[in-house]
């Protein structure tokens, strides 16, 4: 019942058509737009739009929230659902922005540019949001990072494996993952560099989200050096990134 009233809200909410500076301010911050295919546009639009529509906002330390803010936002979060569905969203209700990186109350030790708080509120900073989206190549994209946070708790626990599609997927998943992870923490121990920033050898939710990053943003690479890392990916997120990037 309540996914039907859910429904029948979306669907009134895209008769309308989308403010039209809204694709400009995805032109101007979202190069990954640019990206997705013509025939899904129009679904990624539709998304954005429902995510807009359906999560709070909300303004930290005096952050002006505008169309923009929540456009450039909700285009990160969902391009992680296009292929799977917008309803891995349901359990978060708030995005809080600040204008600013902010120092974490409870964090003496760093700047915190975002982070996804239990199961519905993910927390970031914007300047960081606009930073991860303008190099497209480094690995680093804040937003992408906390969303990958959002779906990994999802599948129910905060273990760095999400709800996959098939009961079939979780064993190839586990064990792909699990040597990767292990992997990062050796080399992160040996000071040696990685595929992966050393930040995802903290445990395996984190080691999630760095390889997400890694896989939207460096894909031709993570597919070059570990396939099946990619390939795994691949198969949850329904993206094929390194096909997409000019060699
Ligand atoms: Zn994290």
């Amino acid at each position: 019942m309540f996914g039907l009233i859910r429904k029948w809200r979306r669907d009134g909410l895209l008769k309308d058509a989308m403010p039209e500076e809204w694709l400009g301010y995805l032109k101007q911050h979202v190069p990954f737009f640019e990206d997705i295919p013509e025939e899904k546009r129009e679904d990624f639009l539709d998304a954005m739009r429902i995510f807009i529509a359906e999560k709070e906002f909300v303004s930290a330390n005096g952050m002006e929230i505008t169309d923009e803010v929540k456009v450039v936002i909700a285009a990160t979060a969902v391009r992680l659902t296009l292929h799977l569905s917008i309803d891995m969203y349901n359990r978060l209700s708030e995005i809080v922005v600040y204008p600013t990186d902010y120092r974490h109350p409870d964090d003496e030790d760093g700047i915190v540019y975002g982070e996804a708080h239990d199961w519905g509120v993910v927390v970031l900073s914007w300047p960081a949001v606009l930073r991860g989206l303008k190099n497209q190549q480094d690995g680093l994209d804040t937003a992408t990072h906390e969303f990958a946070h959002v779906l990994d708790r999802a599948g129910g626990q905060f273990n760095g494996t999400p709800e996959l599609r098939d009961r079939g997927d979780f064993s190839p998943w586990a064990e792909v993952m699990s040597r990767h992870y292990l992997d990062l923490r050796e080399q992160e121990s040996k000071g040696a560099r990685h595929l992966l920033r050393h930040y995802g050898a903290q445990n395996e939710a984190e080691f999630f989200a760095v390889a997400t990053e890694a896989f939207f943003e460096q894909g031709e690479k993570m597919k070059r050096k570990a396939p099946d890392l990619y390939e795994e990916l691949r198969q949850f997120y329904g993206w094929d990134p390194a096909a997409d990037e000019d060699e």
